[in-house]
């Protein structure tokens, strides 16, 4: 509930000017909720308007992607890319394509980017964009006529020093390839810091692909440690989701010594009590694209179950919810709960509802929310950009190495801001406030813009 006046205020316009954006509303009202703890001590804010000014994104494009496909049939989609806030950096934020893709997605994904890119002590303001395009059945060509066809229209809103895409659902090497490909024709520059997550023949940093994943391992191995005094050693972990930041998370944490007995995609999931055997799944997944029905089809271990949202019915210490928005809601944090787990450490962004927030957290779990555990992937993409900078290539160990100390400090920065606040441990308010106040600080010093 938001109470104080200001937030109130602010909140209850954007409310009449955004009512038809679910998903923007939800994010910006949990931010809202945490901020009560700070605005009173910064009366300023109100004066130079600046909520009013956070809740409105800086600049919203919307284009028409016209492409063809492989029977010759015209096909349009709807693309967007939202610059939400260059306060403390170039727009930086992946592009999502899948059907789900509206403007009240990817301005609730640009809003939560800003306070997380914010958190990774990284210079990156937040943007995020993406289509309405499903990559999912269609062929090679077809993707890259369609990425082709969107990057024409992007190209002249991005650049290395105004905007910096990457990847995110139904984004990931080849497409973020094809969409170079086609911004260096155009251009006709090797702009390489202009777009992350590239191949590593031209420009990729090692382990940007794992960053994400093991970022979140990273920073709940953090947060088990100092809150809980325990670790992955030894824990049975569920995962939701199959993709990206899923894979690399189930890889580390097997590393860690957890083992992982669910996976699933947007069909279904697969409980594997012997633990998932990753060899297989990578397969099934990164080379075949198909749909994870087919490792209970391989795996004699394992059972195959309809419909995703059951996931959480599966006993579990440790949740890591890597697939969607709003997929984890109250029945399934009960579920959780009444299973025993004792942590919940968001990858995907705002997995959970927030009555699974509060079920989770009023049972004393663990929770962390995904602008802080899944910080990781955007904070390797600050280091490609660096390295793109530099001209030079980091080995896999030391962007590595340097993921690791980013996560621990975003968790200690989630930690401390929590005890300053008055909610000691309680990591949404922490990272809400510290992610917030670096981005007012910036805003406040650089006048009305
Ligand atoms: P991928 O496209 O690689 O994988 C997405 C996975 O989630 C797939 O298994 C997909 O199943 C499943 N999924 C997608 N939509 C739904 C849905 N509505 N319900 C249930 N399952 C669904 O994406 P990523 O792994 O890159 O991204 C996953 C999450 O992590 C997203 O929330 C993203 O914003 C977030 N994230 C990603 C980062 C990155 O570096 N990639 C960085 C930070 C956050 P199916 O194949 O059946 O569609």
């Amino acid at each position: 509930m938001i109470t104080n006046t200001y937030l109130k205020r602010v909140y209850e316009d954007v409310c009449r000017r955004d009512g038809h954006e679910p998903e923007f509303l939800q994010a910006v009202q949990e931010v809202f909720e945490s901020l009560e703890l700070v605005v009173d001590q910064h009366p300023e804010w109100e004066k130079a308007g600046l909520l009013e000014r956070f809740v409105e994104p800086e600049r919203v494009v919307e284009f028409r992607v016209p492409w063809v496909d492989d029977s010759g049939t015209v096909r349009v989609n709807r693309g967007y890319r939202v610059q939400y806030n260059s306060a403390i950096g170039p727009y930086k934020g992946g592009l999502r394509f899948h059907p789900s893709v509206n403007l009240s997605v990817i301005k609730f994904l640009g809003f939560e980017q800003t306070l997380k890119n914010s958190l990774t002590t990284l210079p990156m303001g937040g943007g995020k964009g993406g289509s309405d395009f499903d990559p999912k059945g269609k062929s090679d060509g077809e993707v890259m006529r369609f990425c082709q066809s969107f990057m024409t229209e992007l190209y002249r809103h991005i650049g290395q020093f105004t905007d910096t895409p990457a990847g995110d659902i139904g984004v990931g090497g080849r497409e973020v390839a094809y969409l170079y490909g086609q911004y260096k024709r155009i251009v006709d520059r090797f702009e390489a810091g202009v777009l992350t997550g590239k191949g590593l023949t031209f420009g990729g940093s090692l382990a940007r692909t794992q960053a994400t994943g093991y970022g979140l391992c990273y920073y709940a191995a953090e947060a088990l440690k100092n809150q809980k005094n325990e670790s992955f050693e030894g824990k049975t972990v569920v995962i939701s989701g199959s993709g990206n930041v899923a894979q690399y998370a189930a890889e580390k944490c097997y590393q860690l010594g957890g083992k992982v007995v669910a996976m699933s995609d947007s069909q279904g999931y697969v409980y594997d009590p012997s633990g998932i055997d990753l060899k297989v799944l990578f397969d099934i997944k990164q080379r075949r694209r198909a749909r994870i029905s087919v490792y209970a089809d391989e795996v004699p271990s394992a059972q195959y179950q309809e419909g995703c949202r059951n996931i959480w019915n599966v006993k579990c210490h440790i949740a890591l919810p890597c697939a969607s928005q709003n997929e984890m809601d109250e029945e399934g944090a009960k579920a959780l709960v009444a299973n025993g787990a004792i942590g919940v450490f968001e990858g995907a962004n705002m997995p959970l509802t927030p009555e699974a927030i509060a079920v989770v957290q009023q049972n004393g779990l663990l929770y962390s929310p995904g602008k802080a555990s899944n910080a990781g992937g955007v904070a390797t993409s600050g280091l490609e950009m660096t390295q793109n900078s530099m001209r030079l290539s980091w080995s896999f160990e030391e962007v590595d190495e340097r993921l690791h100390s980013i996560m621990k400090n975003i968790y200690a920065a989630c930690y401390d801001a929590s005890v300053q606040s008055g909610r000691p441990g309680d990591l949404m308010v922490g990272a809400n406030i510290a992610g917030f106040l670096k981005v007012a600080e910036a805003m406040m010093a650089q006048g009305i813009v």
